[in-house]
């Protein structure tokens, strides 16, 4: 009977939570969408097809899941919470093209999860991500090494904008930065509280991400990139050339720091926060072969 009930139903997802005596849990951001519209939205965004393998992080009951199997190779999808895999048991019964897994989105090794998941094809990426986490896994989502094509995913209105902001802006920052490197984006839906269960306090955005076939400027290695980057917004109001130099992570002296960013090009009184994406890309440029490498290389 459920299979055949409509998921975005409040009705229908009150009685299944309650039947498997589920509690929400606010704290890992459980807000489940209930808005038809809206779901209707995220899947023309992302436009799954016959090809692909879908990556959806953070399914809840089920209710993206459903439609993407039938649209898609394969799904896979990765789901923090054990308390919920009952409840996927029953919504996503009969589905074959499905692989349930268990793992924080924020730490999973996503490329290695998809190169060892069945199906083949490109990979696009979908998910309403949890609020308290969406920065750390969509950090964790570029800087590893998954190769996708596309990735829709449901966040905050204010992140949303954070993500699109400009230079010398207050919401300019390193999310800005990472995800302007390696995507183009666009904000899809603006998406009211009333279309989740239950409802949060904040306004959400549906965004877009379209994977760069060429990251801008020279070829610059992702360690080196995320390091200059965090390391120009940890201390925002600094000058780069001080910023530069106190960065633990970097290693970085002083009497180094200032020739570096003049060969990059770069006045060492401007703040992180003043750079576009392609000059913090001349900067990694410069400053790469000289920074410390740690056993965290390749982080974001
Ligand atoms: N996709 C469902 C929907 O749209 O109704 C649920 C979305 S709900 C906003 C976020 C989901 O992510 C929840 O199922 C939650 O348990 C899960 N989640 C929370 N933290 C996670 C993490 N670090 N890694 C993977 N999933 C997580």
């Amino acid at each position: 009977m459920l299979l055949s009930a409509k998921l975005t139903s409040p009705r229908v997802l009150q009685d299944l939570l309650r039947r498997h005596d589920f509690r929400v849990k606010k704290k890992l951001g459980q807000n489940f969408l209930v808005d038809a519209n809206i779901l209707d939205k995220i899947i023309r965004s992302l436009a799954p097809a016959g090809e692909h393998r879908v990556l959806e992080i953070g399914p809840g009951v089920g209710t993206l899941t459903r439609v993407l199997a039938r649209k898609a190779n394969h799904v896979v999808a990765l789901e923090l919470d054990l308390e919920l895999f009952p409840v996927l048991e029953e919504t996503l019964r009969g589905c074959s093209n499905i692989t349930l897994v268990h793992g924080d989105a924020a730490k999973t090794d996503l490329g290695r999860l998809m190169e060892t998941a069945p199906g083949a094809g490109p990979v696009v990426v979908v998910g309403n991500l949890p609020y308290y986490a969406t920065t750390p896994i969509i950090f964790n989502f570029l800087g590893g090494s998954l190769s996708w094509e596309r990735a829709v995913f449901m966040v905050q209105k204010e992140v949303a904008q954070r993500m699109v902001a400009r230079p010398g802006t207050k919401e300019y920052g390193a999310l800005t930065v990472t995800i302007s490197y390696y995507t183009e984006v666009e904000t899809a839906a603006v998406v009211s509280p009333d279309s989740f269960y239950p409802r949060p306090e904040v306004e959400s955005a549906v965004i877009r991400l379209d994977r760069r076939a060429k990251t801008p400027g020279a070829w610059v290695d992702p360690f080196s990139f995320s390091q200059v980057v965090r390391a120009a917004f940890a201390y925002r109001r600094k000058t780069l050339e001080n910023a530069l130099t106190r960065y633990p992570g970097l290693g970085l002296k002083k009497s180094l720091v200032r020739p570096l960013l003049v060969a990059a090009g770069i006045e060492p009184s401007r703040r992180g926060e003043t750079l576009s994406v392609e000059e913090f890309t001349e900067l990694a440029f410069a400053l790469g072969p000289f920074l410390r490498r740690t056993a965290t290389d390749g982080e974001v």
